[in-house]
This record gives structure tokens, sequence and C-alpha cells, in this order.
């Protein structure tokens, strides 16, 4: 059976439950990202994702799968530690204001590599090689934030804080995010997925 593209008529909250509920079929087991044989034919034509996604690049976090979804319905946006670029806003000013996505979901995970080198950046101002010192200096904020005695509570902490920050940016972020944002057609919400439960929890909605 071929699964059907969502045209995106979702409120924010009816597309954040989306997410969740399938986030809630991943984690019994029902994870089937579709393959081609059985995608919906229309998706070569068109599409109509109802959420964004901003997301690391780390390999054991591919929203499909996290929240049991198929070709077409998620617009996603990676990068290691999930930070907003210019580039970044470009693409999710694309996938609401045109496509129709009515939700941006800022995805941070526990054990996040690219937030650990930040922590090792700060603490013991290692340098690292080629463009990766971009990625650290990004992602310093919300390390520089949640400071900590202990590297565990330090590293959970810093995790939440980058989510929190980049939400905050995005909804700070100018014209075309604001004006969704304002007329209650968009929200920004951020989540963790915990790479041990396979559970994405909210942070933050509001
Ligand atoms: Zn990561």
């Amino acid at each position: 059976m071929a699964h059907t593209n969502i045209s995106s008529l979702m409120t924010p909250d009816e597309a954040l439950q989306k997410l969740l509920d399938g986030n809630k079929r991943f984690i019994k087991g029902f994870d089937a990202p579709d393959s081609f044989k059985y995608q919906d034919a229309s998706i070569s034509k068109a599409q109509h994702p109802y959420a964004c996604i901003l997301g690391c690049a780390d390999s054991r976090v591919s929203p499909e799968h996290t929240f049991d979804e198929s070709h077409g319905n998620l617009f996603v946006t990676r990068v290691a530690g999930n930070f907003v670029t210019p580039e970044i806003i470009a693409s999710l000013e694309y996938g609401t204001s045109v496509l129709g996505a009515s939700i941006i979901l800022v995805l941070g995970h526990s054990g996040c590599g690219a937030v650990h080198a930040t922590i090792d950046a700060v603490s013991t101002n290692v340098k690292f090689d080629g463009h990766i010192g971009q990625l650290i200096q990004s992602i310093e904020p919300a390390v520089a934030a949640s400071r900590h005695a202990h590297l565990d509570t330090w590293m959970e902490n810093a995790v939440s804080e980058n989510v929190r920050l980049n939400v905050q940016h995005l909804r700070q972020s100018g014209p075309i995010l604001g004006s969704l944002i304002r007329s209650g057609k968009l929200k920004v919400a951020g989540g963790i997925y915990n790479l041990e439960t396979g559970v994405v929890d909210i942070l933050t909605d509001r």
C-alpha cells in the first residue's frame, strides 16, 4: 500500500502531535520509512511537508526514522550541532512560507559529538583542524552558558541550552518566520532525542 503524502493543513499543535505520535511508533518498533516501491507517486510532482526539522548530522539521529515518517512529510536541515546559519534560516523560510510546514523542531540529542568537542575546546583549549573550528564557534555560546563542574551534567545542559538558544534565534529571525509565528501559522519548538531510549522530549514549544 502506498504511503499518502500529507497536505499541510495542520495547525502547529497538530503537527507537533503528529511528530510525537510517530516517535511513539518508532520506539514500539513500527519504524518503516517507505521504500521507493511503495512511495506515493504524487510526490515526484510536488512536496507538502507538515514539519521542518533542524537536526544534527549525527548518523544515529535520522528524522524520518525517529518520527516514523515517509518521504515528502518532513523538510529536514542538518548540520553537526544543529545550529542556525543564514543558509539554514533560508531553507526553513522556504519549508514554511512556500511549502507550508507549520512547525519547526530544533532537535538536539544526547551524546552529541559536536557539543562534546566544543566542551573540550572551551575547557582544554584544544584546537581542531580544517573547518571544524567554525562549528565550535557556533556552539560555544550554549557551552559557555551551561558551564558546570561535572562534565556529565555540563554535556547534558549544553545540549539543552544549544537547542533553546537556536529556538530563540529562529523565533527572532526576521520578517518571514516572525510573521508566520505572529499569525499563528507556525510554531518553533525544541526537543532532545535520547540515543539510549529513542524518545524525543520536548523542551520548549511556547
Ligand atoms: Zn550531534
